[in-house]
């Protein structure tokens, strides 16, 4: 066989070249136009089963239909969400990697001196979803029975009582911050990949009490699988009428609600966006999610809040707050 000679060398080269760039755009879905071609992995920082990852399926079926393509959802979880947020910072920004975080996103820098993603600068937000109350549960075997007993027995056996939560970072592990400063007490707390397998773990009486969202205790207090105490909302819920909340409670300072939003990798262009974003809109318009979520005690954002625009205003506010709240030690 005779060896190619020069010019047909820089044939062969260029033609690879260009072979080389088509698979490229091939494999990453590089064309905004044409997008979306393909299925899109959607990562949830925690376990299945736990309330992000109930959300994120209650809106993945309507944005599937809305996009045409199936959207996969992917747990990637540890380190109280980062692990999945750190992957999802690095993935390709073609729009074929979408993240669905919560209050975490914001907390983390604060907990956090070695994050490994800077969730304003590293991501485009594409719109908020839901913001979900929690509450404050206790396994059915743990002594007090009201939110007041709650507070008294816990501080009286702070070296004894054990408190589930989804990892530093995680909105489980902010609100245990939120209640331990606000009761003055350090309890032994007790880290999972999501509070689904807390939950497990708590009606299986292997820890006392957790703090989590409705999306994740609704179904156990209606049960009488745990004991609820308190609700962490300004105002009751009509979800659960008969918890009080914790300001009534004599806790003022134990109140958070938990939003969640969807990012894409920062270089993402932005009419990936605009279609990430309409195919939300629909979603969270869409009767059975609005059902869905009423049982579990929340609601979709109202439309003009499911926008990167009003997402990245809520997402920078809140890194400022928790910023200065964790920061002030608050949170130690
Ligand atoms: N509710 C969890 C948290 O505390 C996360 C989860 O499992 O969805 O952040």
């Amino acid at each position: 066989m005779t060896p190619a000679g020069p010019r047909k060398t820089a044939a062969y080269i260029g033609a690879l070249a260009g072979l080389g760039l088509i698979l490229a755009a091939c494999s990453s879905g590089a064309d905004p136009a044409a997008y979306p071609e393909d299925d899109i992995d959607i990562i949830v920082p925690f376990s299945a089963g736990g309330p992000t990852d109930t959300v994120t399926r209650m809106i993945a079926e309507p944005m599937s239909q809305e996009l045409g393509v199936q959207l996969v959802v992917q747990n990637v979880d540890g380190a109280g969400g980062t692990v999945g947020a750190g992957q999802a910072a690095t993935a390709e920004p073609d729009g074929y990697t979408v993240l669905m975080h919560h209050i975490g996103m914001s907390t983390a820098p604060a907990l956090y001196d070695d994050l490994a993603y800077d969730p304003i600068a590293d991501f485009k937000p594409v719109g908020l979803v839901t913001e979900v109350p929690m509450t404050i549960v206790g396994s059915s075997d743990f002594e007090p029975t009201t939110f007041e007993e709650f507070v008294s027995h816990v501080q009286e056996n702070a070296d004894t009582v054990t408190m589930a939560h989804a990892g530093e970072g995680s909105a489980s592990n902010l609100c245990g911050l939120l209640l331990m400063d606000a009761l003055g007490v350090e309890v032994t707390a007790v880290p999972y990949d999501g509070t689904g397998p807390a939950m497990a773990e708590l009606v299986g009486g292997q820890v006392d009490f957790m703090c989590d969202q409705t999306t994740n205790t609704t179904g156990q207090i209606e049960a009488g699988e745990v004991k609820a105490y308190a609700v962490t909302t300004p105002e009751r819920i009509e979800a659960l009428p008969d918890l009080p909340t914790t300001a009534e409670g004599g806790q003022p300072g134990i109140e958070v609600s938990v939003w969640h939003g969807l990012y894409v990798p920062a270089e993402t262009p932005d009419e990936v966006v605009t279609e990430l974003t309409d195919a939300l809109q629909v979603a969270l318009a869409d009767q059975t999610v609005v059902d869905q979520m009423a049982d579990l005690g929340t609601a979709p954002v109202a439309a003009d809040q499911a926008t990167p625009e009003a997402h990245a205003t809520l997402l920078q506010e809140q890194t400022e707050t928790w910023g200065d709240i964790i920061g002030a030690g608050q949170g130690g």
